[in-house]
Parts: C-alpha cells; sequence; structure tokens
C-alpha cells in the first residue's frame, strides 16, 4: 500500500457509519472535533483522546490519538507520556475486565504523520480464521469491514458504551 494511501495520512475516509469526512490530518480534526467518531469519545484527556477505531468494526479496536501533532513517542514530553501510558493501561485493563479479549496487541507506527496508538483486540475468531500475530492484522480489518452488518455495528457501539462506563468509573491518573 501506498503511503499516501495509509489510513494515518489519508485525506479522507468513510467511518464504519457509512459518514464521509474530509480533512488535512485525522489526528488534528479528531483534536478539533471536525471528525466526530463513531460511538464518540471514550475519554478526553488533556493530551490525548481515546476512541474506537472510525473505519474498523471491530468491538473493542481502539485508537489512542494524541492531541499535539507530532510524530513519534520520542517527542512527548512528560505529562503527555505520563498521560498516554496511563490510558493504554486502562484501556488494556477495560477490555481485559470486561472480558471482551484476553490479549491485545498494540501498535504504532512513525510513517503516520500524527502519532496514534492503535489497540487491537485479539478476538477468538481471528486466530481461528487467521492466526496470531501482527501480520494479520490487516487481512483481520479488511474482512471485519467487508463483513460488516447492522449487529455487528450494534455490538461495536455497544462495546464503547461499555468501555465509557468502565472509564467514569476509573480515575486514570491514580
Ligand atoms: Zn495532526
Amino acid at each position: 500500500m501506498e503511503d499516501n494511501n495509509f489510513a494515518g495520512n489519508a485525506k479522507g475516509m468513510v467511518d464504519f457509519l457509512g459518514k464521509e469526512w474530509n480533512f488535512d490530518c485525522l489526528g488534528c480534526a479528531i483534536t478539533k472535533r471536525e471528525v466526530q467518531i463513531p460511538g464518540g469519545i471514550i475519554y478526553d484527556g488533556k493530551n490525548a483522546i481515546l476512541g474506537a477505531d472510525p473505519e474498523i468494526p471491530i468491538p473493542g479496536f481502539l485508537i489512542i490519538n494524541v492531541k499535539r501533532h507530532i510524530r513519534s513517542f520520542s517527542q512527548l514530553d512528560k505529562e503527555e507520556r505520563n498521560e498516554i501510558g496511563n490510558l493504554i493501561v486502562y484501556a488494556e485493563r477495560a477490555l481485559k475486565e470486561l472480558k471482551l479479549v484476553e490479549e491485545v496487541t498494540l501498535v504504532q507506527e512513525e510513517r503516520s504523520k500524527h502519532l496514534h496508538i492503535w489497540i487491537f483486540p485479539n478476538h477468538h475468531w481471528m486466530t481461528e480464521k487467521f492466526g496470531k500475530g501482527i501480520t494479520y492484522l490487516r487481512e483481520i480489518s479488511e474482512y471485519a469491514k467487508k463483513n460488516s452488518n447492522e449487529e455487528e455495528i450494534q455490538k461495536v457501539l455497544d462495546t464503547i458504551e461499555k468501555i465509557k462506563t468502565y472509564f467514569k468509573e476509573h480515575n486514570i491518573n491514580e
């Protein structure tokens, strides 16, 4: 896939609810609320936002979007890395304590111009259908997009609500 088509650098997208968005930088557009991610924001911190992946309808597939337009973990200041670290911990705990998955895969690619972290839930069906590991993430994502239906999307939205409740009940800075 060409880098300019790479999800992190595209100039537009159709989200999993079928809504079309255009932007210069998706990360900045999410920060400025010019793009509303499906299901809404799960956690809005000082330095980062947690929400569902806007394009791939998989229950519990989350994205941490750093608010500042930077590319790399190496550019984070102390306050940002504290908040992002805590956000990763609590997002993973939410997925596990809500019994959505037992395992996740974290992905961060610096070829994306705006720093974001994927928290990919390793559901059993994925292992059965594709196998385990980072190699299959794109295939799994494409499969989820292609086989999406109303029931599946409802499951994704219900999961987002459960995770929102989890974040209301937990202080991530503790
Ligand atoms: Zn940006």
